[in-house]
């Protein structure tokens, strides 16, 4: 469910327009719904509620200050990727007691940083990282809360990119070894044996490879709660989200109808693994990124040429995939809307950016309303991996960015000021 829709032929966010929001902001602009950001959060806090559990939502989904806090104010904790991102939570006013540490290359800053800021655990990735962390965390006479990351071996079915949970991939340390490196872990100075994680892959829209995994999980982590006195189990996240019909899925009744049948919700996803989660008696943490913040945000951007050719109708907008790179970098589905809906009838179409690479596309031949030289559109589900993964290729500044609360708007990020690309280059003395 989402806070975007038409009304009298105007595209909204909450009870926001979102023309006149691109008319206030320029373009390209991510607008993202607070309603829509807490809705989601709320729905998994409900799913889960027969167990005892923490949501570390996935913050390298969206970190924007405003998303953030307003996902703190919630109860959520975060799941982080980097000291950065460690220094973001405390910047946005998150607990740092709520966060746990994910990722294969933890430096020893990173480590150190987040010790001192006494995260509730790392995610161990491998034997050397473990190695790194007693050692970091003796030096500051700390222990160390850890959970090792299980490569439970199932398929996610999601594309190549974003799967995780396959020996083929970096993450985790194998299912059969684990164990082992369990009871090396014990032996180490300051590492304190909190939970045990997995996390399968991103994007995944059946509850099928979750129930699978966390089914050949049980046993294990039975055995190795009893063994080593852990607290938790970490599931992960990739909790899936509609893409396509974006639009639709922001309907209460979509949700029910035919259609949607086989799609993962918050009510499947529970019904499915609480029965299972039970068994292990423990606390259950998830690390959701997408799922919450996916369908929060629009990108909007305006129509700069519309060039006809024999072949084709490209529509030529102002954001690139420099804004957005999820069509460029997955071959991803965005849902494409004008911001005005209008009678002209519909033509196939490609919209494209203005870089020079043919992968600067948002959607080829795809049968769009009409639309002609200065209209708006917005390309739906792009609250999540949209901002975050922006650059400044082409010298092109980062988009500024709105947060929608009911009637009220406010600018969470403003557009960057074009000289800032360059800021922190120089000329060498030599070539002056
Ligand atoms: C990326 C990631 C997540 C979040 O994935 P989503 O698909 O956005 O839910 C959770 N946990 C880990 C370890 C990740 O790498």
């Amino acid at each position: 469910m989402h806070q975007f829709g038409y009304k009298r032929g105007r595209l909204y966010c909450e009870q926001v327009s979102v023309e006149a929001l691109a008319k206030a902001h320029g373009t390209p602009l991510f607008v993202y719904s607070q309603a829509t950001l807490e809705d989601h959060f709320q729905k998994l806090d409900d799913a889960l509620s027969p167990v005892d559990h923490l949501i570390c939502y996935a913050m390298k989904a969206n970190s924007n200050l405003g998303v953030m806090r307003t996902l703190a104010n919630q109860g959520s904790g975060f799941d982080i990727v980097s000291g950065g991102e460690l220094l973001r939570v405390i910047a946005a006013g998150g607990d740092a007691k709520k966060c746990t540490f994910a990722g294969v290359g933890k430096t020893e800053d990173e480590i150190e940083l987040a010790l001192r800021k006494r995260i509730y655990c790392f995610n161990v990735e491998s034997e050397p990282e473990l190695q790194r962390i007693s050692k970091v965390a003796g030096r500051l006479k700390k222990n160390a809360p850890i959970a090792i990351r299980v490569n439970p071996n199932v398929d996610a079915k999601t594309h190549a990119k974003i799967t995780t949970g396959t020996y083929e991939n970096k993450f985790g340390i194998p299912y059969e070894k684990i164990e082992s490196v369990y009871r090396k872990a014990a032996k180490l100075p300051n590492i304190w044996l909190r939970g045990v994680q997995m996390h399968i892959g991103s994007q995944l829209t059946s509850v099928q490879p979750f129930e699978d995994a966390v089914a050949k999980m049980i046993p294990l982590v039975q055995r190795l709660k009893k063994r080593h006195n852990l607290e938790f189990c970490s599931i992960g996240g990739g909790l899936g989200i509609v893409y396509e019909p974006a639009l639709a899925s922001g309907d209460e009744k979509w949700w029910k109808s035919k259609d949607a049948k086989g799609i993962l919700t918050p009510a499947e996803y529970s019904r499915r693994l609480i029965p299972l989660l039970k068994q292990l008696d423990m606390r259950i943490v998830i690390e959701p990124g997408r799922f919450i913040a996916g369908n929060a945000g629009v990108l909007v951007t305006r129509v700069e040429y519309v060039k006809k050719t024999a072949h084709k109708n490209f529509v030529i907008v102002d954001a690139a995939m420099n804004d957005l790179i999820r069509p460029a970098f997955y071959e991803s589905y965005h849902e494409i809307l004008p911001l005005k809906q209008g009678k002209g009838g519909k033509i196939s179409s490609d919209v494209v950016g203005p870089i020079c690479e043919s992968g600067d596309t948002f959607c080829k031949d795809r049968l769009l309303p009409r639309i002609k030289e200065g209209d708006y559109v917005g390309m739906l589900s792009s609250g999540a991996y949209g901002f975050v993964m922006a650059s400044t290729y082409n010298s092109r500044p980062l988009a500024a960015e709105v947060l929608v609360n009911g009637k009220t708007s406010a600018v969470v990020r403003k557009r960057q000021p074009v000289k800032e690309i360059w800021a922190g280059e120089h000329v060498p003395r030599w070539l002056k």
